[in-house]
């Protein structure tokens, strides 16, 4: 299987990122890294161990904080736990995931390759770097693990999977949308104004963005349980509000589908 690679670094603010991007036959996955105030703010995927080494034994930082457990964040933990000897935080209910082998279906094993096991530490409510002091917030929905990051002297706030995009249409069967709406609405009770995202970069209009996405995902919301309370099928739901189909839902054999939006909404509006 042919899997083409490439990788990107830029300044962004004040903020060095690597963006790099995994394709195969029409499906292309991207993934960000940032280095901030002396901290590596997620580790990539291993199948991009090489497109990031320079990038990952280059930059200055001591420590390394992972948004959550996911293999395109954690890939590249180990490697720089073994070249640097610097500490590794992630929130305490993944110690144990991440200690262990890659545990994930295989369509995610061919992209993003398979995270070798990392030793880490709790990450705290709040953190410190150099010059800044941290709050870590509780942002759940895409993983049960998820936090976002506010960097309190730049108001800079780095939100792993939180955002991505303003409008999703496809997610996994393991998350919960009714969940992410109140992790956007939680990010919003907080200043900020940069917001990092993992997959979309800097978002220079950030409280803008999730306002959107948060009103979008309310709006899906509001349509699945009126079209339900109206008696029509999840399937039905499905057509009406996501017409579309997406590579990725035929490539990881519906893992990746808008019947979860549909279902998620569903299952915690009964
Ligand atoms: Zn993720």
């Amino acid at each position: 299987m042919i899997l083409k690679k490439k990788a990107f670094i830029e300044e962004l603010n004040g903020v060095q990122s690597i963006n790099g991007t995994v394709s195969f036959q029409g499906v292309n996955l991207n993934v960000f890294c940032y280095v901030t105030d002396g901290v590596l703010i997620d580790t990539g995927g291993e199948s991009l161990h090489k497109q990031f080494a320079p990038f990952l034994l280059e930059q200055d930082y001591d420590q390394a904080w992972i948004t959550h457990h996911h293999e395109d964040h954690t890939g590249g933990a180990a490697f720089i736990q073994k070249t640097r000897n610097i500490p590794v935080y992630i929130h305490n209910m993944s110690i144990e995931e991440v200690l262990g082998k890659a545990d994930y279906p295989i369509y995610r094993q061919l992209f993003w390759g398979r995270r070798k096991s990392f030793k880490a530490l709790p990450l705290s409510n709040t953190m410190k770097s150099r010059n800044a002091n941290w709050e870590m917030i509780e942002t759940p929905g895409h993983s049960d693990d998820h936090l976002a990051f506010l960097n309190q002297q730049t108001g800079q706030l780095f939100t792993g999977d939180l955002y991505v995009n303003p409008k999703t249409k496809v997610t996994m069967q393991s998350e919960s949308i009714p969940t992410i709406i109140e992790s956007l609405k939680t990010v919003l009770t907080y200043q900020f104004g940069d917001v990092f995202c993992q997959h979309a970069g800097l978002v220079s209009n950030g409280r803008e963005m999730i306002i959107h996405k948060k009103e979008y995902l309310e709006e899906i919301q509001y349509q699945v349980l009126k079209l339900h309370s109206e008696g029509y099928s999840k399937k039905e739901i499905q057509l009406s509000l996501f017409p579309k189909k997406y590579p990725i839902t035929l490539f990881s054999s519906g893992d990746w589908d808008s019947i979860h939006i549909v279902e998620s909404v569903l299952f915690e509006g009964n």
